[in-house]
Parts: structure tokens; sequence; C-alpha cells
């Protein structure tokens, strides 16, 4: 923390880490009256006020800092986004202007001069500030999401499209912005456009409740099918990899258990039917029996079905060839053979739907009462290995970061497998999606994430001879934070917060003021990492209608109208872990990272490392909600862009990174047994 000359600010930032902002400011208060020259401790009691939802106050401070520090273009930019989110267009615009003065290239001061413009629906100013802005921030999607958003105020419809594509090419998860562009798709006429626009905000927030209801709506007006607007992917021949040598000097590895086609709480999709078939022939045998019921010839596409609390199969002739009470086995006839899902639009489970899934090793088949046929995906950890790095992070990147993911991944498993877990219910190990490790099958494996697991066979990450926790997200957005800081995430001494940042240089904690700058500005980091990493990975920013949000978090919280969002407790990387929503009729207060991410907005947060402003009418009623905010995932244990950063900026070998995001860990070879010839 910057503790300028002569005074010490400790204090004052705990209270703030803590969220007693008020206490917080008051504390730094006290400081700027020891220290009269310094205006540091005035702009850190003014991002705690604003913080805590005190505009007015926040504002008046700003005024005094300047008399301590009059060049300051940041204050004054500062000072003009607290007069303009209070409806203060003139005030606001003043601030702006000098911030401009001071500083001719300032990112922050060129959006809200734009913004005061747009509320005082001068376009051609608008517009021109939002374009220097764009040249300030150009790989910023949110630059191109607030271009549409003016447009779409100016009724300029084309411009609008343009740039909501724009937004959508730099973040494809936007969905605050794929819905606007469904809508002028679907005022044009564009039925299937429109569709298929919020087809894939589905993809990203499933279960949205517009993007649902627009899709039903949509339904009678397509002029195709849905499987002509969105081609499924499909496998038409066996892949073939460089590395097969590699693989067959594979060991054998211990069995596990994935769950396939699950959804965001890791149960299974509803399975109704399914279309399984293979390049080499397939076995249906009884689990229990042992029996072979059936034998599926190459290239033929057999059905299954759940029948009451049966599973039947169907050969293409229409043929019951059984109905199953308990799991039958499918295999492939040969070794290194593979069981492939035939993508059909008449499954209710979208995994099945939208693409040709591949896997190796066996499936076991199940019925699964309300959830249809079970699917569960029997394999050796080091084959399934295959199917997870290049699931999990680009193929394409420096190769040691694909080791380092390889070894992480592999320790997952084997905590998992021997713990039980989450899904021991379930039948299986692991689940296929976020969250227990993203797993897509044999047709997305990649030469290079291949060799990467060949490479470190067997090696899992130890802390004092057990498996470490090994957790790891996209995208910490510059600092990693701790596990003990987030409530549920345990205390576990090598999940530590540190910058992600390269490893010789020091970084202390920010104090809020440089925090504010840090989060709405584009710092140098290991998971900054341009070319490889999407900018919108690592800072992003939403608009969120004061009706929206407040219907959204009525749905868990009956809350009334919400009223003020107020982070309390942050982590020392500014995650928020305590967000209090005061609403007409009662106030909550919520400390789970997933829950914090869910609340706000109809599609989940990147991260829970945000500033939130709140913009007000003239009358103090709530307008909207400006979220900054930076990262993707929890920002625990290992960053995956920062693992890239590290291996592909200073060479840093795999190891090295481990060391890096989880210190005081060692590597261990676990001994498979050899393949037999
Ligand atoms: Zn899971
Ligand atoms: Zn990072």
């Amino acid at each position: 923390m910057q503790s300028g000359a002569g005074y010490c600010a400790a204090p004052a930032y705990e209270l703030y880490l803590k969220g007693e902002l008020l206490q917080a400011s008051s504390a730094y208060l006290a400081l700027a009256d020891a220290d009269p020259e310094n205006p540091r401790p005035m702009m850190n009691a003014a991002a705690c006020l604003k913080q805590a939802g005190r505009y007015y106050d926040a504002a008046r401070i700003m005024v005094k800092a300047l008399e301590r520090d009059p060049q300051n273009p940041d204050i004054y930019s500062e000072l003009g986004w607290l007069r303009f989110h209070q409806a203060d267009y003139e005030g606001a615009r003043s601030a702006f202007e000098i911030a401009l003065k001071i500083q001719i290239l300032h990112s922050r001061a060129e959006l809200g001069l734009a913004s005061v413009y747009s509320n005082l629906d001068e376009k051609e100013k608008t517009l021109a500030h939002l374009e220097k802005y764009r040249q300030l921030r150009p790989d910023f999607s949110g630059v191109d999401y607030i271009l549409a958003w003016n447009y779409m105020n100016f009724k300029m419809h084309k411009e609008a499209e343009e740039a909501l594509v724009e937004a959508l090419r730099k973040d494809p998860s936007f969905t605050e912005a794929r819905l606007p562009l469904a809508g002028i798709y679907a005022r044009q006429g564009k039925f299937n456009e429109a569709w298929n626009q919020y087809y894939r905000v589905l993809d990203y927030a499933p279960g949205h409740p517009v993007a649902s209801k627009m899709m039903k709506v949509l339904e009678g007006k397509l002029t195709k099918q849905p499987e002509e607007i969105r081609p499924p992917f499909r496998i038409t021949k066996p892949l073939v990899m460089e590395p097969l040598d590699a693989l067959a000097s594979l060991s054998s590895s211990v069995k596990i258990r994935v769950g396939i086609g699950t959804g965001n709480t890791g149960k299974q999709g509803r399975n109704n039917l399914l279309r399984i078939k293979s390049f080499e022939g397939l076995t249906v045998t009884g689990k229990a029996s042992g029996k072979v019921y059936a034998t599926i010839p190459p290239d033929e596409t057999w059905t299954v079905t759940h029948e009451g609390d049966k599973v039947a199969l169907t050969a293409p002739d229409g043929t019951v060839f059984g109905r199953f009470a308990g799991a039958v086995l499918v295999k492939p006839v040969k070794t290194g053979g593979s069981v492939i899902f035939d993508a059909t639009s008449k499954t209710k489970n979208p995994w099945f739907s939208g693409a040709d899934r591949q896997y190796r090793g066996y499936i076991e088949l199940f019925p699964n009462g309300g959830r249809g046929v079970g699917v569960v995906n029997v394999i050796e950890n080091e084959l399934y290995l295959l199917g997870v790095v290049p699931s999990e992070v680009a193929p394409q990147w420096p190769y040691e970061s694909l080791k380092a993911q390889a070894v992480i991944a592999r320790t997952q498993v084997l905590i998992r497998r021997a713990r039980g877990g989450q899904h021991k219910k379930d039948g299986y190990h692991l689940c296929d999606g976020q969250h227990c490790q993203a797993y897509k099958g044999k047709s997305n494996e990649a030469n290079t994430t291949t060799n990467a697991v060949v490479e470190t066979e067997g090696e899992i990450l130890t802390y004092h001879g057990r498996p470490a926790y090994t957790f790891y997200h996209s995208n910490c957005g510059g600092w990693v934070q701790a596990s003990k800081e987030v409530t549920g995430w345990g205390d576990s001494p090598y999940l530590v917060t540190k910058p992600d940042i390269a490893p010789d240089k020091r970084q202390e904690p920010l104090d809020p003021w440089d925090w504010h700058l840090w989060i709405t500005g584009n710092p140098q980091s290991n998971c900054n990492y341009p070319g490889r990493v999407r900018a919108s990975e690592y800072r992003w920013m939403k608009i969120i209608r004061q009706k929206d949000m407040t219907f959204r978090i009525n749905m868990d919280y009956k809350i009334g109208e919400l009223v003020e969002i107020i982070p309390l407790r942050r982590s020392p990387s500014g995650n928020v872990n305590t967000l209090k929503l005061v609403g007409r009729k009662k106030s909550v207060t919520v400390t789970k990272e997933h829950l914090i991410r869910n609340l706000l907005g109809f599609s989940s947060l990147k991260s829970t490392l945000f500033e939130i402003e709140i913009n007000r009418f003239k009358n103090g009623k709530v307008r909207n909600y400006w979220l900054y905010g930076g990262g993707w995932g929890h920002a625990i244990g290992m960053c995956q862009s920062g693992a890239a950063g590290l291996a592909g900026k200073y060479d840093m070998p795999y190891k090295g990174i481990l060391d890096f995001y989880f210190p005081g860990t060692s590597l261990r070879t676990i001994k498979y047994v050899k393949k037999v010839k």
C-alpha cells in the first residue's frame, strides 16, 4: 500500500478491506488532517465513500483534494464521474474538460464527456468523444458496447448493429451486447439471425429468461430448420494425430468415471434420446452379467432411449435389441477406438444436440430417473487428460503453460477420485463442465496438448506428500486471491494472494484510490497478454438497467425494489467477498463467490473483481449500474492466462509456473503399471 510521506495508512486500509467503509473514510480523513500537504488520504477517503454510496460526500472531498493537487487529471476525471452519476451534467462536463486540458489522452475523461453529451442529447459531440475513447482502448469490448448503447439512443440502428457485432467479436460471451443485437435482427424481420443470437446467449447464460422466451416467440417465424441455422459439428472420419507413438508409450493408468453432458451445477442434462456409432465397431455388454447383448457394426448408428425406468437400444432397422434395467457398457472392439454420440436435435440435452461427441475408453449407459439415460465415460486418467487440457486452455499457448495445466488437472482428478467428492451420488468422479474441469472428449484433442500430457505423465503437485488442491481459473485480472479469503474455499497455505506480475517485480497491495485506477485502467500483468488472451477476459464492463437488476435479485431474495449495492469485504486483490444489497423491503448480505457473480444481472459476472457505480436520475432514483471488472473465474490458484504469460513472456518452465502459483508445493510422479505388450 502506498503510504505517502510520514503517515501510516494501515489501519484505514484494514477497515476498507473489512467493508467498514465509513470508518475507513474517517480514518483516511484523520490522516489528511495530520498531513496537510498530502492529497492521497483524501482520494482514499473519497473512494471509500463512493463505494458506500455517498457520492455527494465523495465529490466534496475530491474538490478539497484538488486544493492539494490541482494538476491531477485523475482527480478531475473521478470528480466528473461522481457528478455524472448524480445527474449533475454541467458540473461533470467542466471537471472532465479540465482533466482533458491537463492530460490530452485520458480515456476515463473521454468516456465521461461522451456520457455527459449523450445525456444532453448532443449526438455529434457524444460520438466524437466515444471515437477518441475507442482510439485509447482499442481492444476493450466495453467501448463498442457503449457506442452501440448510444447509437440505439440516437436511433442509428445500422451503426448500433455494427458496433454490437464488433463488441461480440472481441468478447463472444458478452450477453448484454448479444441481446440488443438479436432485438435489432428481429425488428428487421431477420428471424433466423435473431433466433441464432438468442440461442448463443444460452451458451453463456443457460436458462436466461429473455433469451428462452424470445426463442419460443420466434420459433413459428423461422424460415429454416434450427439445424440449418446452426449446423451441428460433425465427426466424419477418424482423427489422425501425430504423436501416436508417444501415446503408445503411455502406461496403463487408473480408470476414472466422468459424467458426460453436465450443466452448471455438474448434474447431467436430460437425455431422453441418444444416437451412438463408431468407426471401428462396438459391443454392448451387461455391466453386472458380463454378457454381450449386441455388436454394432462400424459406421452404423443405433438409438438409445429412456423408456419407463429402462434403457432401450434400437438398431437402424427399428429392431429393439433390449430394454435394460441395469447398466450396459458400450465398448469399442479395438484398443484405441472410440464411441461417438451422433448430434441430434431430438435430444433435450444441448450437449448432445449441438455437436457430435467422441470419447476414448468406453461408455456406461444406465436408467437415470428424471434425467433419462445416464452417460458416464469410463477412461484411463492419462487418456482423459488428453481431452481436458485442450478444453481448458488454447493448444496454441506457450508449451510450458500446457504442461503446467496437465499437471494441475491430473492432480485435481486424483483428489476427486480419492474423496468421492460432490459427485458421489451422481455415479461419477468428475463432471465434464467448468464445475469440475472442462472435458470435450477426443475430437477436441490437439498435438501440443497431447505432448504436454505425455511428457508430464504421472506428475502431480503435492504438499507435505499429499496431492495439493490445485485450483485454477481462466484469468485473475492481475492479482490472485488466497483461498482463505473466500467463503467455503478452505485455508491452504499454498493458495496465497499475490500480484500476477513478473516474478522479479514487487508490488504492494493497492490502496482504495490506486485500486480504482487499476481496475478501470489496463495495467501490465502476466495475464494481460494481447494476442494470446482476449482483452475482454482481463478487463470488462457492463451497464445493467435498474429494472433488470431488481428483477434478477428478487428471483432469489424478495427485497423489493433495489436501492443500493454496496461491496463490503474485499480481498487485497480487490475481489468482493461480501456484497450488501439494499432493497425497499429489506437488505441482504451475500458472501458466496458464485452467488455474488450470479446475482448481478441475468448472465453471471465473469468474476467478483469489480467496481460498481450507481447511476441516478436527478430525483435520486436509480437509473442503472455501471460495472468495471477484471478477470474471469474465482482468482484462486493458477491463473491460466498468467501461466501463458509467464511461459511466453519470460520463458518460464512449467515447474517455475507451478511454483509461482502454488508456492511450497512439490512435483511427484505417480508410478502407473507399465503396459504389457
Ligand atoms: Zn463437477
Ligand atoms: Zn492472472
